[in-house]
């Protein structure tokens, strides 16, 4: 079975005694304990067959032998952190989603050191890689700039020291990136983005290959409790049988977009993996099956007055919908990052950044065009 076609099989066969073609939703929270045949199922913060479904089906996405579904990305952030021992460092990228900052420094409090390194500097990882890391952190195309780390190379590093890997893949999604092809240990998914798509329930996921790794996440999230509801799992699960051609369309769409921008004489920097002049066009085309759906640009309007004459992108923080979205990362997503930090980054005020959906194109470039005009104007 290829790709496309276990997003619509995969955890969801047909029920053998009613013939349901799509499986029925599990809400018990507890199961009967039969003396002669103990269940499989026993209380639902452990195991629940309508999340199995959905694990079953993001597993097999990327031929990988184990996923564990969460209540969220940070939930699914959190059981990896849980992997550190206090002492242990943590080698991350330095422009992490600002959920997976706060993670960071919530570790920190157990004695977790982290470390924010550019991962594009081959050397500098190098350096980095000692022997108290326990973990390496990875987010590529990163947020909001879009910056592309090479996994192969990356990945390799970390191996040759015995450090494990976890490649934060909610941007890309698996239908355009599969990070345990090029030697990450876990894939990491804010289910909420693109894999749900709708933007309608919360969610995450992590994928790998580890016996041992299955057991600790599933025994972390029983225990702590972060665990996804059946009805939040029967709505990812639907939402993730159109992946690719939601996927497909968002990129289409933010092409179309990207390529309007360049000839827009009030957009600064564009900030797409998907334009020859990306500083990492190569290794991205090589990494990636199509650039995704988000791009960033430098605004040399009134970005207020832009955002505020939007009619049909919604001016929103998350990604990866059917709906386009627009957000503003020095005051919104990114809004708590220290400015000077910010700055460091290049998340500057005047950054915008775009969500393309699955909307007409036509529609989006007249909205976006006559804004971006609009904030433009003297
Ligand atoms: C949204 C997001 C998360 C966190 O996921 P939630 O489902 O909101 O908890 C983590 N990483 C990235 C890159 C995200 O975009």
């Amino acid at each position: 079975m290829r790709f496309d076609t276990r997003l619509v099989h995969v955890g969801q066969e047909a029920d053998a005694g009613t013939g349901d073609v799509v499986p029925a939703v599990h809400v018990a929270t507890t199961f009967e304990r039969r003396v002669q045949d103990p269940p499989r199922y026993f209380y639902a913060r452990g195991e629940n067959p309508t999340a199995e479904g959905l694990e079953q089906c993001l597993a097999s996405l990327e031929d990988a032998r184990f996923s564990t579904v969460f209540a969220s990305g940070q939930a699914a952030g959190a059981a990896v952190l849980a992997l550190l021992r206090p002492g242990q460092r943590l080698v991350a990228c330095d422009d992490v989603y600002g959920g997976t900052h706060a993670l960071f420094q919530t570790a920190a409090r157990y004695g977790i050191g982290v470390e924010h390194v550019d991962l594009t500097d081959r050397s500098a990882v190098a350096a980095a890689l000692g022997d108290d890391v326990g973990l390496m952190w990875i987010e590529t195309p990163t947020n909001p700039l879009l910056k592309v780390v090479d996994l192969e190379e990356v990945c390799g590093l970390a191996r040759e020291r015995g450090v494990r890997v976890v490649v934060d893949n909610t941007f890309a999604g698996p239908a355009l990136q599969q990070p345990l092809r090029f030697g990450a240990d876990v894939s990491l998914y804010s289910t909420t983005k693109s894999i749900a798509g709708h933007y309608d329930v919360l969610g995450g996921a992590l994928v790998h290959d580890d016996a041992e790794l299955d057991r600790a996440f599933r025994s972390h999230r029983a225990t702590i409790g972060g665990v996804p509801g059946a009805l939040d799992c029967f709505l990812v699960h639907r939402g993730l049988k159109t992946l690719s051609l939601r996927t497909a369309r968002q990129v289409q769409n933010a092409r179309a977009l990207v390529a309007a921008l360049r000839d827009c004489e009030h957009v600064g920097a564009l900030h797409y993996p998907g334009l020859r002049e990306h500083p990492r066009y190569e290794t991205a085309t090589r990494q990636m099956s199509a650039p995704g759906s988000v791009f960033s640009f430098r605004y040399l309007g009134d970005t207020d007055r832009a955002l505020g004459r939007l009619r049909l992108f919604s001016v929103a923080v998350s990604l990866g919908g059917v709906r386009s979205l627009v957000e503003r990362p020095a005051t919104m997503t990114h809004a708590a990052v220290p400015r000077d930090v910010r700055l460091r980054l290049g998340v500057t005020d005047d950054l915008i950044r775009v969500s393309a959906g699955i909307e007409d194109p036509a529609d989006l470039l007249d909205d976006l065009l006559t804004a971006l005009r609009h904030g433009g104007m003297p």
